[in-house]
């Protein structure tokens, strides 16, 4: 493959070729969710968006280390360090422990990301679990003057920071037009500029989630995780950082911030950022009434679901659009990707039945260069996709003798799909609920004919079990006495 991978860099805003730092390991990080809710739509497009990006670096041959974090602990209510914290406060309304409702929605993002057919990452971190090393880039930053103890908490100090580096690099923002939108909150006389952010923040009484440190009890903020054990696991400086628009500001420009602080070093080499799902055109939110969670797209419970729609619907409808480019959720888009999914998937499954000719009239090689050119260009799963109904015209083609296809040509077909629809864009074809359920329900049946048949030749009633026997073939089932017992199949 002469073409090479080019991927768009949120900071500098172009894109260029990949060149990771110790091929061929890479080291990917991306922002994982916060378990304190279900997952929902918001919640499918990052993580599909990243696998396809793990899978097809996996398929170029890199070694990929990719950690995706679970935040357990430290996200406030308020992105401006304030309010409860969101698991905490979970935890207070449903009387249980914080970590059980981290355990509870954990499980269930894992259900649904299974179902979604989106691959574990390597490493899977908890901010809890990585209090030490939160707690010592504190000590870092501190050393390094880059940040203040101020009653029992310690703040970024971002005036400072600015007078070396640029705070707003990777955003575009400009640090006067942050001093006069950041509101006055609670809390904020201790920072010395409203824009200050929190490393570590004091534990009120109530507060239920808090730890030792050389401030006394208290927690991290929010924003610390991701520097600490981006660190820790990928080293001081690493490939891809990922994760969605929405955390380019504050959080992924207080992860740098915070990095170089404390090693000095740019952390990360490429900013990859994933666009938003918009439904019906609009912004997803709790107040606007339009927040689907994945468990009630998979059972169409919900009241702006015109029916179910599957983990591969969904998976599908995701590529269907470029990860930087919008998305808009409707029902009627949904019915479409489940069509154009069944259909590339029927298609496929008639490869085997084309009868090959001497020579192809046909150029699959080209098929297949586009496939790898669409993802070679940011990874452009849309192209890909069009390029994948190219195929499944020439299958039809060929099946209808419109078009004709040399043995080695049709392999080359079959790996097109191997390739790219099952192994790079993570699609597989879902059993049909209502076929398993009814083929289980027959297997059963015969079973049990099977067994009075057996009862039968017990009791030498040799009519009734040949009775069974015919009745049984004359549908199809075919039924073989051997010394482990007796088989059956289906002809
Ligand atoms: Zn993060």
């Amino acid at each position: 493959m002469e073409e090479k991978l080019k991927i768009y860099n949120t900071l500098g805003q172009k894109k260029t070729i990949f060149e990771p730092f110790n091929p061929p390991f890479v080291g990917m990080y991306v922002c994982g969710p916060t378990v304190y809710g279900d997952a929902h739509l918001g919640h499918a497009r990052p993580a599909i968006c990243f696998d396809l990006i793990f899978r097809y670096l996996q398929h170029l041959g890199y070694k990929v280390r990719y950690v995706r974090n679970i935040t357990d602990v430290g996200h406030l209510e308020s992105d401006a360090d304030e309010g409860e914290d969101k698991i905490a406060k979970k935890a207070r309304l449903e009387k249980l422990e914080p970590m059980e409702v981290a355990q509870h929605y954990t499980d269930s993002y894992h259900f649904n990301m299974d179902s979604l057919n989106v691959k574990r990452p390597s490493i899977e971190p908890r901010a809890s679990g990585h209090i030490i090393e939160q707690i010592t880039m504190i000590e870092e930053i501190l050393k390094n003057g880059l940040a203040y103890e101020s009653d029992g908490s310690v703040y970024f100090d971002i005036e400072k920071y600015q007078r070396t580096d640029h705070y707003g690099k990777l955003s575009g923002r400009v640090l006067d037009d942050l001093q006069s939108q950041t509101r006055t909150l609670d809390g904020q006389n201790e920072k010395r500029n409203t824009y200050d952010f929190a490393l570590w923040k004091k534990a009120h009484q109530e507060h239920i989630m808090k730890w030792p440190s050389p401030w006394g009890l208290g927690f991290p903020g929010w924003h610390l995780e991701c520097s600490a054990m981006s660190t820790k696991y990928l080293g001081e400086v690493f490939d891809i950082h990922g994760g969605g628009m929405d955390l380019l500001f504050p959080h992924h420009e207080c992860e740098i911030a915070q990095s170089k602080a404390a090693n000095g070093k740019e952390p990360v080499k490429y900013w990859l950022h994933n666009n938003m799902i918009t439904i019906n055109g609009q912004k997803m939110g709790k107040s606007l009434g339009n927040f689907i969670t994945l468990n009630e797209v998979f059972t169409g419970k919900h009241e702006l679901l015109e029916q179910a729609y599957s983990p591969m619907t969904i998976r599908f409808f995701i590529l269907q659009a470029h990860y930087r480019s919008t998305l808009d959720f409707s029902n009627q888009a949904l019915q479409a990707a489940e069509k154009g999914l069944k259909r590339i998937l029927e298609a496929f499954a008639k490869i085997e039945n084309i009868i090959t000719s001497e020579k192809s009239t046909i150029d699959i090689n080209d098929l297949r260069k586009k496939c790898y050119e669409a993802m070679n260009d940011d990874f452009n799963s849309p192209v890909v996709i069009a390029h994948l109904f190219q195929g499944v015209k020439i299958i039809n083609n060929c099946l209808e003798g419109r078009e004709k296809i040399s043995h080695d040509d049709k392999e080359i077909l079959k790996s097109i799909f191997n390739v790219f629809l099952f192994e790079i864009l993570g699609l597989k074809k879902e059993k049909n609920e209502q076929e398993a359920a009814h083929s289980t329900n027959s297997s059963q049946l015969i079973d049990l004919l099977i067994a009075l048949r057996q009862e039968a030749k017990k009791k030498k009633d040799y009519e009734a079990a040949d009775m069974i026997r015919n009745k049984l073939s004359s549908l199809g089932i075919t039924i073989k006495d051997t010394k482990e017992g007796v088989e059956w199949h289906i002809n």
